[in-house]
């Protein structure tokens, strides 16, 4: 069942004339087929998304913002907004790997293109307002939010 599901889904990931919402349905599913629970789930709003992550050298709280407000990664401040901007580095498509190669080529084939744009952002760097170490935002987003790689304990007997 889950076969056929899949190559139902790989089969139509080649149809060039998808409506958007049936081709992120698609986008979303393949993800959920290869285990990527966190961005088979994500929300990919690149209007005005933020993303909370934590530094991983530091661990302070750190806002990322993609959208129409800016690209760049802060410390928000619950009365003066996003403080200590820095700007994003967007990833060169080129230079991805892994996972975050496969989405981008996905989103691409799929004819999302702001989907593809954002990915270059999201799998882009950032750096953190308050000790200035460089991350790659979604690496650091999937291990915070991935149930698969939670730090905080083993993998319950039977697993996922
Ligand atoms: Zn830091």
């Amino acid at each position: 069942m889950i076969a056929e599901l899949r190559q139902m889904a790989a089969r139509r990931l080649t149809d060039s004339n998808l409506l958007p919402a049936t081709a992120m349905a698609l986008f979303r599913a393949q993800l959920a087929f290869a285990g990527a629970t966190v961005w088979s789930l994500a929300e990919y709003d690149f209007d005005d998304g933020f993303y909370r992550v934590e530094c991983p050298h530091c661990h302070i709280g750190v806002t990322v913002a993609i959208g129409i407000y800016g690209r760049y990664s802060a410390q928000r401040d619950w009365d003066r907004g996003d403080i200590h901007r820095r700007p994003l580095t967007q990833a060169d498509p080129g230079n991805l790997d892994g996972l975050a190669a496969w989405m981008h080529t996905m989103a691409r084939h799929l004819g999302l293109t702001p989907l593809a744009e954002g990915l270059t952002w999201l799998f882009g760097r950032a750096e953190c307002p308050a000790c200035a170490s460089s991350f790659v935002i979604g690496d650091q987003y999937a291990t915070e939010n991935e149930p698969h790689h939670s730090s905080d304990g083993p993998i319950p007997p039977g697993g996922w």
